[in-house]
Formats: structure tokens, C-alpha cells, sequence
């Protein structure tokens, strides 16, 4: 469905991503785990379209979107939830989730999208109309991925759910994104907690200073020593 393919990608003189490829297949769940730095959030923004790859390419359901202009990559169906939340503080709950359909226009299925948000996400409902400033960490979270579903992807990519989470909520959190997924979205998901991301993955990449340094299936990957002693803590 995605295969990004041998791509480079700079800050200026700094090389962020040395031909980094990877493939995500229709209806999977893939994870990309690695250190601070290493290069995650600027893969999912590349792919995303925020940042161009200096060369390489990116294909989606056969399509070249190397250079589409990142809202047309989420009118392809490709959307991204934000790394630290990023929801619009100043709007209320509601009107973030809107946001999250400003693509659409099939009002009766962006007000069954919302029910359906609401439905999965209950503590959203109560809160409708608080400002989204206001929220806890884990309801920002959940507001999140919340609006990037209002956008009826194809493909969901998201940049470390887990961060700054009580254990329970992470647990949670992970909860939602197999379910998501079971309901036929397929998930690109980028973890510094590899032990939560390998446990429900398919598919997994390590990437380490902008580099592809192993890849396997999700279990192949956490049997593997290599990634017990750098990223599952022994
Ligand atoms: P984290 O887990 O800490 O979020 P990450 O794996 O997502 O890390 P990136 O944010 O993709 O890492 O950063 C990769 C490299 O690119 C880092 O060395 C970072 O300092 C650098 N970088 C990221 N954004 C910029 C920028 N806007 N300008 C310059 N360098 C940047």
C-alpha cells in the first residue's frame, strides 16, 4: 500500500534520512522504533508530504506522492497524528474533530464519523465543548487521533502515542490503535516504546541515525537481542 523507497531527506547540511525504504502492506499494523533523533518524526512528515526528499520516492496504492502537496496527500487518504498531540488548544473538542474532516464534504457521513468518534472515544463526548487546551494529556491523545480519523484514512500514521502517558493509558492508547486497525485502517506507527509498538506490529524497522539498521517481523524483532539490549532494556 505504502513503499517508501530509498529516501533522503535533509535540515540543510544535516542528513536526517540516508536512503531509508520502507513498505507497508494494506491492512497491517508496521512500527518503526528508534532512539530520540533518529529519524521517526522526519519519516512520517515526509511521507505525509510536510518534507521533500531530496531523492527517492514514495508510492501510495500505486500513486507516486513524492512531490503532492501534503493536503492533497490527506485527501488520498493518508493521515498523520501528530507527535505531542498538537491539538488546536483554542477550539473546543467538537471543532477540532470538524477540522479533522475540513477535506469532506458528504455531511451525513462526517456526522456518522463523529458518532462514531464519540462512541469509541466517550470521555470526547462529555467534553465537546471544552477547549482542547484544557484537556488532560491522555484525552489531547485521544482527541488526536480522534480528528485524524475524521478524515476517513486509508492509512494512519502516528508519531509516538505513548509519549509523556501513564502506563495505563499507553496501554490503552495501544488498545485503540489494534482496534482501529481490525476495522480495515492500516497503521504506520513510530515508537520510542518498542516493547508496546512490537507487541501488537506486524512488521517492524529500527532506524538509527537516519538509517534502516534492522527489519523483521514484529516477533522476529523482539526476540532478537540486538533490539532486547538497545531497545527492550535487556
Ligand atoms: P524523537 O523520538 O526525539 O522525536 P525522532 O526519531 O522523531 O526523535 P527526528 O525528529 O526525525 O527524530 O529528527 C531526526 C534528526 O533531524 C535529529 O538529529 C534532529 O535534530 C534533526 N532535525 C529535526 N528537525 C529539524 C529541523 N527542523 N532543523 C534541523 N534539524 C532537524
Amino acid at each position: 500500500m505504502l513503499e517508501v523507497k530509498d529516501i533522503d531527506v535533509y535540515y540543510g547540511a544535516i542528513h536526517a534520512l540516508k536512503k531509508l525504504s520502507i513498505t507497508v502492506e494494506k491492512g497491517s499494523i508496521v512500527t518503526l522504533i528508534g532512539a530520540n533523533g533518529a529519524g521517526k518524526t522526519t519519516t512520517l512528515k515526509t511521507i505525509s508530504g510536510l518534507l521533500r526528499p531530496r531523492s527517492g520516492s514514495i508510492m501510495f496504492d500505486n500513486v507516486d506522492i513524492t512531490k503532492v502537496p501534503p493536503e492533497k496527500i490527506v485527501g488520498k487518504g493518508i493521515s498523520q497524528v501528530p507527535e505531542g498531540r498538537r491539538v488546536f488548544p483554542s477550539m473546543t473538542v467538537l471543532e477540532n474533530l470538524e477540522m479533522g474532516a475540513y477535506l469532506r464534504n458528504d455531511k451525513k457521513e462526517i456526522e456518522a464519523d463523529l458518532e462514531g468518534v464519540f462512541f469509541r472515544f466517550p470521555r470526547l463526548k462529555e467534553r465537546k465543548k471544552q477547549m482542547a487546551g484544557t484537556l488532560s494529556g491522555g484525552e489531547q491523545q485521544m482527541l488526536a487521533i480522534g480528528r485524524a480519523l475524521m478524515a476517513r484514512p486509508e492509512i494512519l500514521l502516528m508519531d509516538e502515542p505513548s509519549m509523556g502517558l501513564a502506563p495505563l493509558l499507553v496501554k490503552e492508547i495501544f488498545e485503540i490503535i489494534k482496534d482501529i486497525n481490525s476495522r480495515g485502517t492500516t497503521i504506520l506507527l513510530v515508537e520510542q516504546n518498542a516493547n508496546m509498538a512490537l507487541s501488537i506490529a506486524d512488521k517492524a524497522y529500527v532506524i538509527e541515525t537516519g538509517e534502516i539498521v534492522l527489519e523483521g517481523s514484529a516477533q522476529a524483532l523482539m526476540n532478537s537481542d540486538e533490539v532486547k539490549k538497545e531497545y527492550l532494556g535487556g
